[in-house]
């Protein structure tokens, strides 16, 4: 495992890029509505990062089947990540995550947020809910001194406490020069476990949380991540650097 700590140059350079991807977020949570689809969101996302002078770690990432079609990954409903954005329009009462990333002179930002698709039932919005607020718990313990352990154990006491389960075959990660670093950030653990968080350590954390049973299937396409059982699942992630101040969340507006 190599873990590379960032310096202050770093973090400010990373958080250019996180409000490129809170710009895309916006969008979409302006665009999205019944009738409209996640290509849309797509090319709306793709002309952002482009007026910015970013570019897109998503589209074209290396997958074992073929490399990602998309500047975001759009993930409706039983979908867990990895979507792709599609013609298929959404439908009021749809649950979407929105995954997205930007590159800023080399240094990665990388975010996720479940949009409500019109009117959506209690479940869904307590999903959401308790998704968001898993998240930050989970940031809220990125602090130096405590270890990852901590954050994973944060997220999923927050989650089952809302009475949903978090994924586990699927973590966050390290971010920087690359969009996927060490560490792993899983969303569960236990305390005083893992490594040792210190300042400049930036970190994507990521909480996956599911109405129903946490196994998780790929389809044939080779992205595609759906629950095994077909329950609703809802993902929300920031980009997040440990500061002597505490946890800076580099994916906020
Ligand atoms: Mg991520």
């Amino acid at each position: 495992m190599t873990v590379t700590l960032k310096d202050a140059a770093a973090i400010s350079a990373m958080r250019r890029a996180g409000r490129v991807v809170a710009e895309m977020h916006e969008a979409c949570r302006e665009l999205v509505r019944p009738g409209v689809t996640t290509a849309a969101l797509d090319e709306a996302c793709a002309g952002i990062l482009d007026r910015r002078g970013a570019t897109s770690n998503f589209l074209g990432y290396p997958g074992v089947t073929r490399a990602f079609p998309g500047v975001l990954c759009a993930s409706p409903n039983d979908v867990v990540v990895h979507g792709f954005p599609d013609d298929r329009p959404l439908s009021d009462g749809d649950l979407l995550s929105v995954d997205t990333g930007a590159v800023v002179d080399g240094w990665h930002a990388d975010a996720a947020i479940t949009i409500a698709v019109g009117e959506v039932d209690d479940e869904a919005r307590a999903l959401i809910a308790a998704t968001e607020a898993a998240l930050e718990d989970g940031i809220a313990a990125a602090v130096a001194g405590s270890r990852i352990g901590d954050v994973g154990h944060a997220v999923q006491a927050r989650a089952e406490a809302a009475g949903f389960e978090v994924v586990r075959e699927y973590a966050g990660h390290g971010i920087g020069r690359e969009m996927h670093e060490d560490p792993a950030v899983p969303s569960h653990g236990r305390r005083g476990s893992g490594l040792r968080i210190r300042i400049g350590l930036c970190i994507a954390i990521e909480p996956i949380v599911v109405a129903g049973s946490p196994r998780t299937h790929l389809r044939d396409d080779g992205w595609t991540v759906v629950t095994a059982d077909g329950s609703r699942a809802a993902h929300f992630e920031h980009s997040v650097a440990v500061t002597a101040d505490g946890p800076v969340v580099l994916t906020a507006p």
